[in-house]
């Protein structure tokens, strides 16, 4: 069997109760409540800043609950790709540098790497079609080949629950078609995957489930069900509303 595509045979379901998060107490993610059942592919949309980022980082441990509670996840059953803007591509490291890091939760910083953990980093870069790019820095990659790399880190992370945001920005139809076939090898496996994307004819295709956020949650549930016109509508409006309320109450406050 590939790497990163056994089973995971527990049951797991993770749960967001009445979820807030805040930058400076200006909420980002607003009460927030949702089932995720294990092995579901979830789509998380919704217009430019309405907290997607945010959420997939608090699942990732990495961001501070306000108020409510997630359940279900670790920092340890947890491979994140982070967008791309919150990178730092000038970071001097080489494509293999970038997917052991994706080992570093079992190695320990200063760990030198076994000949097995060696393999399986060169068959993850392999896996993401990657190989005799080892040693190319990852300033001079291709958006394309970048995310093909950050694939790869997930791979090796080889968790039960996988965060991409925005996983397919600036890359070609053929890196599009190749990572897809990874997240279908995961789906299939049983791995809950929690996807932001903006690409509406892909979530119909690829996705059973569906989160639109504007902050609040409008909507989420079967895909079919979530991702009308009429939601949309709704979450533009609801979140261009929420904006006019935040600012008349700092106004006011003033
Ligand atoms: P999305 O990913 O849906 O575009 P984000 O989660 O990145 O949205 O951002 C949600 C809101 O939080 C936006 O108003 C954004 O400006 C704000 N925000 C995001 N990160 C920070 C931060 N580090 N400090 C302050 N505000 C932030
Ligand atoms: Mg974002």
């Amino acid at each position: 069997m590939g790497i990163g595509v056994r089973n995971y045979p527990f049951v797991m379901s993770i749960q967001l109760n009445n979820l807030t998060l805040t930058y400076e107490r200006h909420p980002a993610v607003h009460h927030v409540t949702a089932t995720i059942g294990q092995g579901d592919w979830l789509a998380v949309v919704g217009p430019n800043g309405a907290g997607k980022s945010t959420l997939l980082n608090a699942m990732a441990g990495l961001t501070t609950i306000d108020d409510g509670s997630i359940e279900g996840l670790s920092p340890n059953t947890v491979a994140y790709l982070p967008q791309q803007t919150q990178l730092d591509r000038c970071f001097p490291i080489t494509v293999f540098e970038l997917v052991v890091t994706g080992l570093w939760a079992k190695l320990g910083f200063f760990e030198s790497l076994n000949k097995s953990q060696y393999e399986q980093c060169g068959d993850a870069i392999s896996a993401v079609g990657l190989q005799g790019f080892e040693r190319r820095m990852i300033n001079t990659l291709s958006g394309g080949q970048l995310q093909r790399s950050l694939f790869a880190r997930v791979l090796l992370q080889d968790q039960p629950v996988i965060l991409l945001d925005e996983p397919f920005n600036a890359i070609d139809t053929k890196t599009l078609a190749d990572l897809t076939q990874l997240i279908k090898q995961w789906h299939q496996h049983k791995r809950t995957v929690i996807m932001v994307t903006h690409d509406l004819d892909y979530i119909q295709e690829h996705c059973p489930q569906t989160l639109l956020l504007a902050r609040d949650c409008i909507g989420y549930g079967a895909t079919k069900e979530i991702l009308t016109r009429e939601n949309l509508e709704k979450a533009r409006q609801h979140f261009e509303a929420f904006d006019k309320r935040a600012n008349s109450c700092v106004q006011g406050a003033a």
